[in-house]
């Protein structure tokens, strides 16, 4: 178990280092957040679920790129399991296992992005999340049931 006791005599990880995942985006924006007291953690934790953010960034955000024609700012995409419980996500939520993705679009509001990647009859995921601020989406199957798959709604 990582203990944030030991961080001080731990190594200080690069956090500008960064591994491009997919053309458009790198192991860095999956692995960033503002609370930083979890940042380096959040780093180190992240790296047993390269698989599945590889997967997050090919199937689910390079195609909503496309959909939309523009860069995602990606806010919050794994999160360990203390930055999950800070940040008050659900305790089964895609997150933990880098399977989702939250994000916005500059000049562009949240809604009218999730409206436009909801009406895109060629995006798989599992669900497309409207939760205000941003939009959220995560991967689909083999990772999530079938039957619990292309789920759009909004969350408020
Ligand atoms: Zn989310």
């Amino acid at each position: 178990m990582f203990n944030t006791k030991n961080a001080t005599i731990m190594p200080k990880f690069n956090t500008t280092k960064t591994q491009q995942l997919s053309q458009h985006f790198s192991l860095r924006e999956m692995t960033k957040t503002s609370q930083k007291d979890f940042l380096a953690e959040n780093i180190i934790l992240a790296n047993q679920y390269i698989f599945e953010l590889s997967a997050l960034c090919n199937y689910a955000l390079e195609p909503a790129r496309a959909v939309i024609g523009r860069p995602l700012i990606i806010t919050s995409a794994y999160r360990s399991p203390k930055l999950n419980a800070a940040l008050g996500g659900a305790e089964n939520s895609q997150h933990l296992k880098g399977q989702a993705a939250d994000f916005i679009v500059k000049d562009l509001s949240a809604k009218e992005v999730w409206q436009k990647l909801k009406s895109s009859p060629f995006l798989r995921y599992g669900q497309l999340l409207y939760e205000g601020g941003w939009v959220h989406i995560s991967l689909g199957a083999p990772w999530r049931p079938l039957a619990k798959c292309q789920q759009a709604f909004e969350v408020l």
